[in-house]
């Protein structure tokens, strides 16, 4: 439990973690709130010869609420998340989900950023960024780009990040007035981790459901949107028939995870009764 030996330093501004990490991109390490990346070390599943701490770099913390979007800084803690006002008026979800992440301790560590750049196949942001939409700002030495959420999460611990990359910001469009989002997730006992864990979104036009969206985490190795159920509801009426038969197909494309504590048939069917209950509250 006691990790290798590596040099750590506090980076002051975003260029200077960039360049910090393009000395090295395979040899250093981000840590952010360090709440996975200090017990990998520790346990040796990383040894970095460089830890560069970006905790410290305003610029990428806090949450811009403007007209036509929100911007979350990737160093924005989970309790932040769940504190401000301004974002929950626009999305009640964070909230919503950031109240149902571990406790209060994990809570007030662990970053949106760390959290979606770890791509735990079990945690709770990566379904939401993925119902709402959310583009992935990444910097590194070349520039900046962006990457959809839902073509980030490419496989267990794995996303669209390169060596040398920082995710800065999380940018969310601003969806129509009506728009209404929601999280529900089945917790591991021990952890609080997403056994399986939906996200969705939806517009009610006249009892007929648009714009769906979905985001599903805990189920396969990594979190996917959940485009079968919302390409079956898109335009048909919110009946509970088509509601469950929307999560009944979601359920059936999917290869789940199986581990000591959940069958893959078990998460299999977690989805189906998420997606519905999800979908059913979205329709009320
Ligand atoms: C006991 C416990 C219970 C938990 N329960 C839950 C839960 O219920 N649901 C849930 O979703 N999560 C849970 N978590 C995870 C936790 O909430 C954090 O989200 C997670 O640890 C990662 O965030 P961090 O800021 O600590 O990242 P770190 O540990 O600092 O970093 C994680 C990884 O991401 C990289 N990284 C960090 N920031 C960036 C960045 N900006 N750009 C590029 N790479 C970056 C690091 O290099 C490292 O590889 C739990 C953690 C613990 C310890």
């Amino acid at each position: 439990m006691i990790p290798a030996a590596f040099d750590y330093v506090r980076a002051r501004s975003l260029a200077d973690a960039i360049d910090l990490l393009r000395r090295d991109p395979d040899g250093t390490k981000l840590v952010a709130g360090g709440h996975t990346l200090i017990p990998t070390l520790k346990l040796r599943l990383a040894s970095p010869g460089l830890l560069v701490d970006i905790r410290g770099i305003a610029e990428m913390k806090g949450i811009l609420v403007n007209e036509d979007s929100i911007s979350i800084g990737a160093l924005t803690t989970h309790a932040e998340l769940l504190a401000s006002e301004p974002l929950n008026q626009a999305f009640p979800i964070f909230r919503q989900a950031a109240s149902l992440i571990a406790d209060p301790q994990v809570r007030n560590r662990g970053t949106i950023g760390g959290s979606l750049a770890n791509a735990d196949p079990a945690a709770d942001w990566p379904a939401v960024v993925i119902a709402l939409r959310a583009e992935l700002e990444i910097a590194s030495a070349s520039g900046s780009r962006r990457v959809a959420a839902r073509d980030f999460f490419v496989d267990i611990f794995s996303t669209a990040l390169e060596p040398g990359d920082v995710l800065a910001a999380i940018l969310i469009p601003r969806p129509a007035a009506d728009a209404r989002f929601t999280y529900r997730k089945i917790r591991h006992p021990a952890s609080g981790y997403a056994v399986v864990g939906v996200a969705a979104g939806m517009r009610v036009n006249a009892g007929v459901a648009a714009d769906v969206s979905i985001g599903v985490t805990g189920a396969a190795s990594h979190a996917f949107p959940g485009d079968v159920a919302a390409g079956f509801l898109t335009g048909k009426a919110l009946s509970q028939g088509n509601i469950e038969e929307a999560a009944r197909l979601q359920s059936a494309a999917i290869e789940c995870l199986s581990d000591r504590y959940a069958s893959a048939e078990y998460r299999a069917s977690l989805i189906r009764t998420e997606t519905t209950r999800a979908l059913l509250a979205l329709a009320a």
